[in-house]
C-alpha cells in the first residue's frame, strides 16, 4: 500500500515510529506535511498537490494533526476523502473530537460516565454555575487549552469566583468540572484501534499537582484496567467516530468517567510505558480496512460530506 502520513515534522516520535511500522511491514509510507498541501476544490477531479505536483495512488491516509492547525489539516483529510482515499481517522470525527463541548455533549447523549459539568461563557450567576458543577473544589478549563494549559483547580468557591472572573473579563468559553478527587491525581490513557483497546497507561501527577499530563511533569505507569472501563474507552471512541484514538479516563467514585477523546493520540508515552508495537498495530488496522473496503467506492463514510 502507499500510505501517507500527514504530518507537520517526519522527525516526531510517532511520524517516525509510523513510517518505521509501514515500512516493515511492505508498504510505501510518505510524509506529507498538511500545511503544504494545496488543493483545488472546485475540479470534477479532486487532488491534492504537494511540492508542485498532484499525489497519486494513494491507498490510505494516517492523518497527524495538531491541534493547532485543526482547521487547514482537516480540510486536506477531507480533500482525500473526496478523492475516495480511505482516512483512518475522518475529517469529521477529527473536528468533533477538537470541540470539547460537542465531544462532551455527544458522549453524554450516549450515556457515557462524565465528570458532572457545566459551561460557560461569560456568566452572570457564577455562584449558580459553581452550585451546578457540584460546588467547590472544583476544575475549571479554557475550552481551548491542551496539555493541562488552562485547566486550574479552585479549592474554595472564593477562588472559583475569582477565576471565573477573569475568564469572564478574557471572553473566553469554559467548563466548569466537578473535581475527582478520588482519582487522586492519575488518569488512565487508553488506545483504542478500531474496537479495541490495544494499550494502557496510568499518569501520575507529580507531587503538589492534579493534572497528570507527562508535559506537565507527571509519570506514566502500567496498569490493568477493568471491563468497564475498556467498554467506556471503546464506545467512546465510537461514538467520536475514531478508528484511532486516545480515552482519557479518571475513576471517580461514581464509575469510570471519560475527560477527553483525543484524535491524534502520542505514540511516544504510551510505547516506552507498554513495551508494545503501537505502530505496527496502527499499520495493520489501517491494513484490514483497506482490505476491508479496498474494492468499495464508499472508502470513508462521509466521502468529504461532513
Ligand atoms: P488537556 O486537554 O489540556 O490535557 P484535561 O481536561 O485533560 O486537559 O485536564 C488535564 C489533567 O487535569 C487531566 O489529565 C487530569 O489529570 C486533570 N483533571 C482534569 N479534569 C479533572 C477533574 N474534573 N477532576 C480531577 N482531575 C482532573
Amino acid at each position: 500500500m502507499k500510505i501517507v502520513i500527514l504530518s507537520r515534522n517526519r522527525s516526531l516520535y510517532s511520524t517516525r515510529r509510523l513510517v518505521e511500522a509501514a515500512e516493515a511491514l511492505g508498504h510505501e509510507a510518505l510524509v506529507i506535511d498538511h500545511l503544504r498541501c494545496y488543493m483545488n476544490i472546485a475540479s470534477h477531479n479532486p487532488q491534492v498537490h504537494y511540492k508542485g505536483k498532484a499525489l497519486e495512488q494513494v491507498d490510505a491516509v494516517i492523518p497527524r494533526i495538531g491541534a493547532s492547525v485543526t482547521f487547514y489539516g482537516t480540510a486536506v483529510v477531507r480533500q482525500f476523502e473526496m478523492m475516495g482515499v480511505l482516512t483512518l481517522n475522518e475529517s469529521v470525527a477529527i473536528s468533533r473530537s477538537r470541540d470539547k463541548l460537542r465531544s462532551l455533549q455527544l458522549l453524554a447523549r450516549k450515556g457515557i460516565g462524565l465528570p458532572v459539568t457545566g459551561f460557560a461563557h461569560s456568566p452572570d450567576d457564577t455562584e449558580d454555575l459553581i452550585n451546578l458543577a457540584s460546588g467547590a473544589p472544583l476544575v475549571l478549563k479554557l475550552l481551548e487549552g491542551t496539555q493541562g494549559r488552562g485547566v486550574v483547580l479552585a479549592e474554595t468557591r472564593q477562588a472559583a469566583e475569582s477565576v471565573i472572573d477573569a475568564f469572564r473579563g478574557l471572553k473566553v468559553h469554559f467548563l466548569a468540572q466537578e473535581f475527582i478527587k478520588e482519582a487522586q491525581g492519575a488518569d488512565i490513557r487508553c488506545f483504542v484501534v478500531g474496537d479495541k483497546v490495544v494499550a494502557t497507561m496510568m499518569r501520575r501527577a507529580k507531587e503538589g499537582e492534579f493534572r497528570s499530563n507527562l508535559h506537565r511533569g507527571g509519570r506514566a505507569e502500567l496498569v490493568k484496567i477493568t471491563p468497564e472501563e475498556r467498554s467506556t474507552a471503546v464506545r467512546a471512541a465510537n461514538i467520536m467516530g475514531l478508528n484511532v484514538a486516545g480515552v482519557d479516563i479518571l475513576r471517580s467514585h461514581h464509575g469510570p468517567v471519560v475527560m477527553e477523546v483525543n484524535s491524534s493520540p502520542g505514540l511516544e508515552g504510551i510505547e516506552t510505558a507498554t513495551g508494545k508495537d503501537v505502530a505496527k498495530l496502527i499499520i495493520e488496522f489501517t491494513q484490514k480496512m483497506f482490505e476491508e473496503k479496498g474494492a468499495s467506492p464508499k472508502k470513508n463514510q462521509t466521502r468529504g460530506k461532513g
